[in-house]
């Protein structure tokens, strides 16, 4: 039995995530950013199918809501053993050049400070020598990182670069004390995120010039989350799966 933090847990690619934990009958802490509603229901879900879940409400990008999640996910369910980093935000798509401050800002803030400051929760409780378990950490970036997104959005596809870069280094400083570290890179998937960057539609748009002409679903990219959290993929470190159907 794991017991499994999920940034960003409550739509999307987390929800499903945290789904597919519940049916290995693994404790799960839902994370959120303000929709509650949403958050509820997967923990409902999570419940449903045979998992134990909480739900908690925290700004990644908020150094003290980082901390406050992880004492409460531990307090609510027992030491981490897994943690996936995978809340993330795209904003409008538009050339770098029409980027304003705020909007580079928010983006490197939740995806890359807040990735960075989850991760470095991970590397305080997890490790052995530090009193921790051990376990897994699944950090969520994008084959937008080897792509670049250009015209749509370059500030993401460098957030996501810094991800796969953070994978490689704290996989090596955390090998030796029980804690693998890994990352999966999603194409083009159907979730909520495209229509908060303006276009519902694209994944289905733009999966149709994959070369498997579709977009894939939250549950296939889950699956290969899945996989670097269990046993199974003991001997995984520092790895990058593209899970993009050959984009
Ligand atoms: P989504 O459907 O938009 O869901 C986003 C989730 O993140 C929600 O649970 C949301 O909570 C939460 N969230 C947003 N900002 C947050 C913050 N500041 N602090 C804490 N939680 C926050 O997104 P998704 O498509 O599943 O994406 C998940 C990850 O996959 C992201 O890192 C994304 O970059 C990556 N990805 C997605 C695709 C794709 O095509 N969908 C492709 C490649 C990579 P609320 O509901 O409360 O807002």
């Amino acid at each position: 039995m794991k017991t499994v933090l999920i940034t960003g847990g409550s739509r999307g690619i987390g929800r499903e995530t945290a789904l597919l934990c519940g049916k290995r009958g693994w404790s799960v802490a839902i994370n959120y950013a303000g929709n509650t509603d949403a958050a509820e229901d997967t923990a409902e879900a999570v419940r449903r199918v045979g998992g134990k879940a909480v739900t908690i409400r925290g700004d990644v990008a908020v150094e003290a809501d980082v901390i406050a999640m992880f004492d409460k996910a531990a307090k609510e369910l027992g030491p981490l053993t897994g943690v996936v980093v995978n809340a993330g935000i795209v904003a409008p798509s538009q050339p770098l050049a029409e980027m304003s401050l705020e909007r580079l800002e928010r983006i490197f803030d939740v995806n890359v400070l807040g990735a960075y400051l989850c991760a470095r929760e991970c590397a305080r409780r997890l490790p052995l020598d530090r009193g921790g378990q051990g376990g897994a950490v699944v950090l969520v970036s994008s084959v937008a990182s080897r792509l670049g997104s250009p015209f749509e959005y370059v500030d993401y596809a460098g957030s996501k670069g810094a991800i796969d870069t953070l994978t490689i280094g704290l996989a090596k400083e955390l090998a030796r004390q029980g804690v693998r570290v890994n990352a999966v890179r999603p194409g083009l998937t159907e979730t909520e995120i495209h229509a908060s960057g303006g276009e519902p539609d694209r994944a289905w748009r733009l999966g149709a010039t994959t070369p498997m002409g579709r977009p894939g679903r939250a549950e296939e990219i889950a699956e290969a989350i899945l996989w670097l959290l269990s046993d199974e993929a003991s001997y995984a470190a520092g790895a990058i799966l593209d899970v993009s159907g050959g984009r």
